[in-house]
């Protein structure tokens, strides 16, 4: 059995009060670590106080980008119960972005592991204000020194944890997001199917640009024709038109969200009609201009649902559902959030209780 050593940190700091917390910006007390050199595999899983890392400045991922991440959390019911939300699927997703990049694959009953046991230790920081939650930020970087473009030897697996306000304060905001048409997040090919970090890098130009229009996110259309919508901000995007939700599909350019996964098996499941198809922007005004375009909403580890009120593109101005939370995006928004904190059942057996251990690799 692979054994995760533990070393408890002496100085433990005391949480913040849950009504203090925004998003990302408090860490736990313990993080997780384990590294990875060719020939020796994956070696040294271990929990330690959260600390800085020693990083010699030639370190390639500080050069070359070689690094992926992924997003969960861990709800705490009003049962007390601890619930990781998806941690499988988030454990799979982060394989594939390593993969995507060269890195080694990790064993995805390990990373599980790791999110529990750290969780575990780290238990009194997960909040339990009604919104509130504990981020869990697994990463890989790249730590081989050297300049020269090629798969660095030599990796970091680490997991932190972040204690997150409810994403919501004065309940749900709808956004308003601009479709442009000089910037691209992600091309088919590239690497927008992953959680690499360098896909966030890529996305700030745009996204202060639309910031600066009045924005709060950037409708991401197509990398090639500029046409079709691939996602907004970092979520990916749904509209409904007339009875049916439709979803760009997932085409090599657009992040598998496990958000988008849960929500489209929800919407199968209450037998609404859901298209996963290229949608053109042209399609999607067309649709607003004769009234069909009743609702849009991005989705997400972070917000859930994010109501779309307001759509820019070019000199259009479109208003979605006056602006207000459209009723099947609030049922979506209530369905999740009720099965992430236990209040509805999961029937779908998407939260793993934090006592569950994972049954290791040998
Ligand atoms: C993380 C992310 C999403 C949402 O994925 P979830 O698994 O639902 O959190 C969507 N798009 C991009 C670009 C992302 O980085």
């Amino acid at each position: 059995m692979t054994q995760i050593a533990v070393t408890l940190n002496s100085r433990p700091n005391t949480p913040p009060p849950d009504e203090t917390l925004r998003f990302g910006t408090v860490f736990t007390d313990h993080m997780f670590m384990m590294e990875y050199d060719d020939g020796r595999g994956w070696h040294d899983p271990r929990i330690v106080p959260y600390q800085n890392f020693s990083l010699d400045p030639a370190t390639c991922v500080l050069h070359y980008a070689q690094a992926v991440f992924d997003g969960l959390k861990a709800f705490r019911g009003a049962d007390g119960v601890i619930r990781l939300f998806r941690p499988s699927a988030h454990a799979a997703r982060l394989n594939r972005s390593c993969a995507g990049l060269c890195i080694p694959e990790l064993d995805p009953a390990l990373v599980q592991e790791s999110l529990r046991a750290l969780i575990e230790i780290d238990q009194r920081w997960v909040p339990s204000k009604p919104g509130t939650a504990l981020y869990v930020r697994p990463t890989v970087i790249a730590t081989e020194t050297f300049l020269g473009v090629h798969p660095s030897s030599s990796y970091l697996y680490y997991v932190i944890l972040s204690p997150v306000g409810a994403y919501y304060a004065e309940g749900m905001n709808p956004v308003k997001i601009l479709a442009m048409d000089n910037h691209v997040r992600a091309v088919p090919g590239g690497i927008g199917a992953i959680k690499a970090a360098a896909n966030y890098a890529a996305s700030l130009h745009g996204a202060e640009e639309a910031a600066r229009a009045g924005f709060t996110q950037v409708l991401w259309l197509d990398g090639v024709q500029h046409r079709y919508l691939d996602e907004v901000g970092t979520m990916n995007i749904m509209l409904r038109i007339g009875d049916e939700v439709i979803t760009p599909p997932l085409n090599g350019a657009i992040l598998a969200g496990v958000t988008r996964d849960s929500v489209l098996t929800l919407l199968k499941s209450w037998g609404i009609k859901v298209a996963e198809r290229p949608v053109a922007i042209d399609e999607v005004l067309a649709a607003a201009s004769r009234g069909a375009l009743t609702e849009m909403w991005g989705t997400g580890t972070a917000a859930v649902i994010s109501p779309v009120g307001e759509l820019g593109y070019r000199d259009a101005r479109v208003t979605i559902n006056g602006g207000r939370i459209g009723e099947l995006t609030q049922r979506l928004y209530d369905a999740i959030v009720g099965i992430q904190y236990g209040t509805a059942p999961d029937p779908f057996g998407w939260t793993t209780p934090l006592t569950q251990r994972v049954p290791m690799p040998a």
